[in-house]
C-alpha cells in the first residue's frame, strides 16, 4: 500500500486500457504498458522507457507497482537458486528457478506461509498470513526470466510455498497470465495440491487445462493422518473419486507424489497400498526420498530400503519415476529460506 495511490496490477487489462485512453494517450500505450508490468516485471514507471516522460508521471501520480524485492538468494552446485521475495506488506515468499536444459522452471509460491501443517515440509513451520494474488505469484516467474535472461523459463510448478488449490481464484489468474505474456502452455504448467476434493473438480469443470499434481504420501490412512494432518481430513476414498473425475473430464493423468520418509511409509505394506489406490485413477506414481532440513522429523529411506519399496510398487501397471530433490545444498525444503530470514528477524 502506497498512500494516496492504487495499485495498478488490481485493475484488469481493460481498465489499464481505458484509463491511458482518459488521458488522451493512443491505445496502443495500453499494450505497452501491459508487456513493462508482467513480461517485463518493470518495478517502477520510471522505467518504461518507451512510454513519454508525461505519461509516466500522470501514472505514478495514480498508482503504485506492487512488485516484490528479492532479499536474499542462494545458488546450488546443480545451477538451482533459491529466491526470497519481499512483498509490499513486508512478507516474504520464496520462488525457485530450476536449469533444465532447453525449458528451465520456476517453482512458485502461492501464499505467504501454508494453513496446512503437512509435517514432511519446511513450510508448515510458518504461520499463514494470507493469500498472494495473480500478480504476486505470475511475478515470481517474470523475476526469474529478469534474473535469468539467457535462460528459455518455459517451465512453471506451483510447489512452493502454499496450497495452490486454496487460493483458487489468483492461481487461476496467475495461468492465464503465464500464457498471455510468456505463452506457457498447459502441459508446462503443473499445480501441486494436497488434494482438496471439491476445488480438484471444479478445476476439472472450469479451470485451465493444466497438469495435477497430488501430494499423497501414503495409501494408508492412518499414516497420512500423521503425515499431512489437516489435508488427511479428506479421506482417501473422496480423493480416489475427485482424482478419477478430474482424470475423465480432462482426459489428463494425474501424478501422485509420494515422500518417502523412513520407518513411516517407505515398507512394503505401503507400497501395495499405494499401487492399489493410483489404480483406481489413471496416474503416474513419483516418489521423492525425504528433503531433509534442520530439525526435520523425518529422515530419507537408505537406499537398500527405498529400493525394496520402488521394487514392489513397478510391479503395478502405474508409471513410477523417482525424482531426487534438487539444489540440496540451498536448503532445498519448501520454506526453508523464508524460515531462516524469520529466524534472522526475530534474532
Ligand atoms: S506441502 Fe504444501 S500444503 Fe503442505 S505445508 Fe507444505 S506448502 Fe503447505
Amino acid at each position: 500500500m502506497k498512500p494516496g495511490l492504487k495499485d495498478v496490477t488490481a485493475l484488469s487489462p481493460a481498465e489499464r486500457a481505458t484509463f491511458i485512453e482518459t488521458l488522451g494517450e493512443p491505445s496502443y500505450r495500453g499494450g505497452q504498458l501491459e508487456r513493462w508490468l508482467f513480461a517485463r516485471a518493470a518495478p517502477a514507471f520510471d522505467e518504461m522507457t518507451d512510454l513519454s516522460a508525461a505519461l509516466r508521471e500522470k501514472l505514478a501520480r495514480t498508482f503504485y507497482i506492487p512488485r516484490p524485492a528479492v532479499v536474499d538468494a542462494a545458488a546450488d552446485d546443480d545451477g538451482t537458486v533459491k529466491y526470497l521475495l519481499e512483498l509490499e506488506d513486508g512478507a516474504h515468499v520464496e520462488t525457485v528457478y530450476i536449469p533444465g536444459g532447453d525449458h528451465d522452471g520456476v517453482c512458485v509460491s502461492s501464499q505467504v506461509g501454508c494453513p496446512f501443517d503437512c509435517r514432511i515440509c519446511a513450510t508448515a513451520s510458518l504461520p499463514f498470513r494470507r493469500n498472494l494474488s495473480a500478480y504476486e505469484i505470475f511475478i515470481q516467474f517474470a523475476i526469474i526470466q529478469n534474473r535469468h535472461p539467457d535462460a528459455r523459463v518455459r517451465n512453471a510448478v506451483f510447489m512452493g510455498q502454499g496450497e495452490p488449490l486454496a487460493n483458487y481464484a489468483s492461481v487461476v489468474g496467475a495461468v492465464e497470465l503465464l500464457r498471455r505474456h510468456f505463452d506457457v502452455g498447459g502441459r508446462r504448467i503443473t499445480a501441486s495440491t494436497v488434494g482438496l476434493p471439491r476445488k480438484i473438480v471444479k478445476w476439472a469443470d472450469e479451470g485451465p487445462a493444466i497438469k495435477l499434481a497430488v501430494s499423497l504420501n501414503s495409501a494408508v490412512q492412518k499414516t497420512r493422518d500423521e503425515l499431512m494432518p489437516r489435508a488427511a481430513r479428506y479421506g482417501l476414498d473422496d480423493l480416489a473419486d475427485a482424482c478419477g473425475y478430474y482424470a475423465r473430464r480432462t482426459r489428463r493423468r494425474l501424478t501422485f507424489e509420494y515422500v518417502a520418509c523412513a520407518g513411516v511409509n517407505d515398507d512394503l505394506r505401503h507400497a501395495r497400498a499405494l499401487v492399489a489406490f493410483t489404480q483406481r485413477v489413471p496416474s503416474k506414481i513419483n516418489v521423492i526420498p525425504f528433503n531433509d532440513w534442520p530439525g526435520a522429523p523425518y529422515e530419507a529411506p537408505n537406499e537398500e530400503r527405498l529400493a525394496a519399496f520402488l521394487a514392489e510398487v513397478a510391479k503395478g501397471p502405474m508409471a513410477l519415476t523417482v525424482r531426487r530433490p534438487r539444489g540440496s545444498s540451498v536448503h532445498a525444503a519448501c520454506g526453508t529460506l523464508a524460515n531462516r530470514t524469520a529466524a534472522r528477524l526475530r534474532a
